[in-house]
């Protein structure tokens, strides 16, 4: 399977915006971006000109993709998806991008970085429904209930986990369980839940020449 291999830094600093794919170290001093605010590679410091609006439509969608931690085929996929379907393409794809199984345990603050939650799914200690799931991309629906299993030391790492996230804010459309590790998916996410500032007009206008 193909895997990225970009540095997860270089990604943030290529994005000039924090995409959080490293967990704690991203709000610590640690953060590369904080420390080296201009783009990576050796012509990282030259100064820009205006982007044309092709490089703004492009980086708005390298900057997506690389949040949710996908490759170009799968996020193609995904617009085509949305494409498809009634109603507005951006508002569409956002929510299919939310749905994902791995952002759910994400945005539910039981891990601290989107690789790892797709590790918790991978690792098939997630149930959907009753169900085991250990498919990052699954989707869920309203009215789903997940819920974390595991041994009792990875029960206690992924509560001490969300003590420490809490503050990370947890949206709305989920409802979080800490004690059981359940979340219950209350209703289906808008483009205004996902926590981003995303301009998905761009994506589409990209995608759609
Ligand atoms: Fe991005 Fe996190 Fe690296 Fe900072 S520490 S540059 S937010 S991946």
């Amino acid at each position: 399977m193909a895997r990225i291999l970009t540095p997860s830094c270089r990604m943030c600093r290529a994005e000039k915006e924090k995409l959080f794919l490293k967990g704690a170290r991203c709000t610590s001093s640690k953060c590369a971006l904080m420390k080296r605010e201009y783009g990576p590679g050796q012509h990282g410091q030259m100064r820009r000109r205006k982007p044309s609006n092709y490089a703004m439509q492009l980086r708005e969608k390298q900057k997506v993709k690389r949040a949710y931690g996908m490759m170009e085929r799968q996020f193609r996929n995904y617009f085509k998806k949305a494409d498809r379907a009634k109603g507005e393409t951006g508002m569409i794809l956002i929510q299919l991008l939310e749905r994902r199984l791995d952002n759910v345990i994400y945005r539910s603050c039981f891990t601290s970085s989107l690789a790892a939650a797709r590790q918790i799914v991978g690792h098939r200690l997630v149930k959907v429904n009753g169900s085991r799931v250990n498919i990052p991309s699954y989707q869920v629906s309203e009215g789903d209930e997940i819920s974390l299993y595991g041994s009792e030391e990875q029960r206690k790492a992924v509560k001490e986990t969300f003590k420490m996230l809490e503050d990370r804010g947890i949206p709305d459309w989920i409802e979080v369980s800490e004690e059981d590790l359940k979340v219950k998916i209350k209703r289906l996410p808008t483009k205004n839940d996902s926590g981003r500032d995303i301009q998905e007009n761009l994506i589409v206008e990209l995608y759609s020449k």
